[in-house]
């Protein structure tokens, strides 16, 4: 549809960001434009719609996309934050970056809970395996995966196979 594809015009290309080599895509300018986060929003939810009351977003993008979303569908939110930054997390998943490893953590108990999880960008998949993982010992169920854009060569789909994206790169 064309409202999706002005939409998708609007994230930038960012050559040699955050270190050369690196094409970082920049949903930024996407997110200042009424009409296109309107238009996202309502794409990224619709495959899923009915079958969550809570969405859990990724420190940091992932929580300008998951708590856009909390509020139009009217459920909850759940922000999973880096290390160090959750009172007390009941919940803790350590995950292989590039270069080392990075730990998430959550607080809270999502028993009978069906969880929407959302983020930004689908690169490896690690991140989005890690917050899922960290869900289920929270005691929720992972109704879906959503991101707004997959990064196909990074091949994170063999690790999220269900994941839903609203673009493609
Ligand atoms: P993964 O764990 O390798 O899938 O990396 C996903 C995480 O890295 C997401 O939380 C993204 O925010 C971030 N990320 C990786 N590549 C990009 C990019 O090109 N643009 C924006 N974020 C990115």
């Amino acid at each position: 549809p064309a409202a999706l594809a002005r939409a998708e015009s609007l994230i930038a290309l960012t050559p040699d960001f955050p270190t050369p080599g690196v094409l970082f895509r920049d949903v930024g300018p996407m997110l200042t434009d009424a009409d296109a986060l309107a238009d996202v929003m309502q794409a990224l939810a619709a495959p899923f719609e009915g079958a969550f009351d809570l969405v859990a977003g990724v420190e940091a993008r992932g929580f300008l996309f998951a708590g856009a979303l909390a509020a139009s569908a009217r459920t909850g939110l759940l922000p999973i934050r880096k290390a160090g930054k959750t009172p007390r997390p009941t919940a803790s998943v350590d995950y292989a970056l590039e270069y080392g490893t990075a730990t998430i953590e959550a607080a809270g108990d999502l028993t009978g809970r069906r969880v929407l999880l959302v983020d930004d960008v689908l690169a490896t998949g690690g991140t989005l395996v890690a917050a899922a993982a960290l869900i289920e010992q929270l005691g929720g169920e992972v109704a879906g995966v959503a991101v707004v854009l997959e990064l196909v060569a990074l091949s994170g789909r063999r690790r999220v196979p269900s994941a839903h994206a609203v673009f493609t790169a």
